[in-house]
C-alpha cells in the first residue's frame, strides 16, 4: 500500500533496524520502545489488522515470532516477553499494517505498562451471557 509506513520499511524506502526477514515476514526494532528489544513483526503483505490479515501471513508472522522470541532471549536474557497486538484506533492502534509487538522485560526493569492487568472478578452471569453472544456469532 503506497502511503503505509510499514510497507515503505519493507521496501527499504524508510530506514529501519531490521532483526529478521524471510519471504513473508519482516521484523525490526520499534523506534519508540517501551523496553529495550521492543520488536515489531509484520507480514510483507499489507493488511490493516487481525481481521484482514490472511491466514498464510498470520501463520508466517507467528512462526517467525517464535524464532525472534528465541533470539531476543539469547541476546538479552529477559525475564519475560509480552506479545501484544492492537486492532482499531480506539484501542491505540496507530499504524494500520498488522504487527505483533514483542516486548521483553529485562532483569531489574520495571513492570511493562502493557502487562499490568489487574484481576478483578467479574459478574459471572454477565460473562456467561457475553460468552453466549460471542459463541453464537462465530461463523
Ligand atoms: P500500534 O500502536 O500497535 O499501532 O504500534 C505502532 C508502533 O509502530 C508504535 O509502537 C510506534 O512506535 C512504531 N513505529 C511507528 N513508526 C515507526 C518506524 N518508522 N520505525 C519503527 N517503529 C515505528
Ligand atoms: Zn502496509
Amino acid at each position: 500500500m503506497e502511503d503505509c509506513i510499514f510497507c515503505k520499511i519493507i521496501k527499504g524506502e524508510i530506514p529501519s533496524f531490521k532483526v529478521y526477514e524471510d519471504d513473508m515476514v519482516f521484523a525490526f526494532e520499534d523506534i519508540n520502545p517501551i523496553a529495550e528489544g521492543h520488536t515489531l513483526v509484520i507480514p510483507k503483505e499489507h493488511a490493516k489488522d487481525l481481521g484482514e490479515v490472511s491466514n498464510e501471513s498470520l501463520s508466517a508472522v507467528h512462526k517467525a515470532s517464535k524464532k525472534i522470541l528465541d533470539a531476543i532471549k539469547r541476546a538479552l536474557q529477559p525475564t519475560g516477553v509480552v506479545a501484544v497486538q492492537l486492532n482499531g484506533e480506539s484501542v491505540g492502534q496507530s499504524i494500520f499494517h498488522y504487527h505483533l509487538h514483542l516486548i521483553p522485560r529485562l532483569k531489574n526493569a520495571p513492570r511493562l505498562p502493557v502487562a499490568q492487568m489487574k484481576m478483578i472478578p467479574g459478574d459471572m452471569e454477565q460473562i456467561e451471557k457475553t460468552a453466549e453472544k460471542i459463541r453464537n456469532s462465530v461463523i
